[in-house]
């Protein structure tokens, strides 16, 4: 069998402003990760890198950089998602590192990792795998219990929020 084998073995890499303007273009929705710090608090991060990779067994994935979630989380071995719901922009803000002081969170252990008790969908998560990818480190991990609610996410688009506009037919 031929194999292609490139002749020219300089490696070419997007620009990285050009790439994070291209890759912005992507929408998602936007979940809080949550795990128990060192004190037994429940820690929470913002993450759009929640992705579901397998339906059986359940299967997702998060990708974060190097910090506080990403130590506890490796520790632990598990962690929360709740994706949230066009309504909780402060969420949002507040748990990628800016303070909203008229939010109290409310978080619920509903089996055995705490989540947001209010969100569109949540998720409790063991931790499969772990792979290191340049500057993140992606988790893969397998589903123990979820449930979710009707209603509209809270979307990431362009670097800005957005609330889904329901076209009509
Ligand atoms: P910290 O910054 O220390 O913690 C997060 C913040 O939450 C702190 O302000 C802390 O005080 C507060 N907080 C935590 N728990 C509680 C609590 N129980 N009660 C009250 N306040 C609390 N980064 C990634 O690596 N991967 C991603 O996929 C990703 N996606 C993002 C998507 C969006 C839309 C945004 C806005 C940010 C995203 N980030 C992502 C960046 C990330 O959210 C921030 O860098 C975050 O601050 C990192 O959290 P940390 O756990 O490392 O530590």
């Amino acid at each position: 069998m031929d194999v292609l084998k490139p002749t020219n073995l300089i490696e070419v890499v997007a620009d990285s402003v050009q790439y994070r303007k291209s890759v912005s273009k992507f929408a998602t929705g936007i979940a809080i990760i949550t795990c128990e710090d060192d004190d037994g608090k429940v820690h929470g991060m913002t993450i759009n890198s929640f992705t579901s990779i397998s339906l059986d067994p359940p299967t997702v994935l998060i990708s974060l950089k190097p910090g506080k979630a990403h130590r506890l989380i490796t520790k632990s071995g598990r962690f929360g998602a709740s994706i949230l719901s066009e309504a909780q922009q402060d969420h949002s803000s507040h748990f990628s590192g800016r303070p909203q002081e008229s939010l109290v969170p409310d978080f619920a252990i509903r089996h055995s990792v705490p989540t947001l008790r209010q969100c569109l969908a949540w998720f409790e998560c063991d931790i499969s795998e772990r792979v290191q990818v340049h500057d993140h480190t992606l988790f893969l991990a397998r589903v123990r219990h979820c449930d979710g609610i009707d209603g509209s996410p809270l979307m990431f688009f362009g670097s800005q929020y957005h609330r889904p506009v329901i076209a009509s037919q």
